[in-house]
């Protein structure tokens, strides 16, 4: 089981340019009015991994991102959320991880915002069993907008092993809340799982924003 509290000692044989990052809209490059980033209408996810950090859903789905194809592998949450955005922490990060068929990764992050509760993440909440085969449908439309803004740049997983070479699209105009009931209910149930930002070094972050 992964201890987030001994994560300065997880091995990373890697390098430098890991995840997550401060992320700040001032000192990025500017370079479009949107993410390019399509989804499908709806991901189906089929089933539930407790992996005792987090709750990973595994099911289908497809998006268009940069004009490449790429198929849904899982969805898992963090809380709070990973990447930094000026300098605000949002109580929640979801990671949309999705992969090409030249193995190719993307990660979608999305934040959720405190507000009323999310139904579909209540219905994981509800059904919260390890190889749970209860399905869920996420409606794209309020999870990826065709609309989206916010970060691209290079980083890695932001677990171990800790791989480079994942691409990270950073979404900041989610219009997703949740309640503070379950954000509190993720806290309790798996403790703080977000790894601490890494530094940026050498690399150049895209922001998409209209
Ligand atoms: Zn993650």
């Amino acid at each position: 089981m992964l201890d987030y509290s001994e994560q300065n000692n997880w091995e990373n044989d890697f390098g430098q340019r890991q995840s997550p990052i401060m992320l700040s809209t001032h000192d990025s490059q500017h370079f479009a009015d949107y993410l390019p980033i399509h989804a499908n209408e709806f991901y189906q996810l089929n089933t539930e991994i407790d992996d005792h950090t987090t709750i990973r859903l595994t099911g289908m789905g497809h998006a268009t991102i940069f004009n490449r194809d790429f198929k849904f592998k899982q969805v898992h949450f963090h809380a709070p959320a990973e990447h930094i955005v000026d300098g605000k922490v949002n109580p929640i990060e979801i990671h949309l991880v999705h992969e090409n068929e030249i193995g190719q990764t993307v990660v979608v992050a999305v934040f959720p915002t405190l507000g009323n509760a999310n139904s579909e993440l209540q219905d994981i909440i509800n059904n919260f069993e390890e190889g749970n085969r209860h399905s869920v449908s996420l409606k794209l439309t309020n999870w990826i907008s065709s609309l989206s803004t916010g970060f691209h740049y290079q980083g890695s997983l932001t677990t171990p092993p800790l791989t480079e070479g994942i691409e990270w699209l950073v979404i900041n105009n989610s219009k997703l809340t949740v309640s503070p009931k379950q954000v509190d209910w993720f806290i309790a149930q798996f403790g703080k799982n977000n790894r601490d930002c890494q530094p940026l070094n050498e690399r150049n972050v895209q922001y998409y924003n209209k």
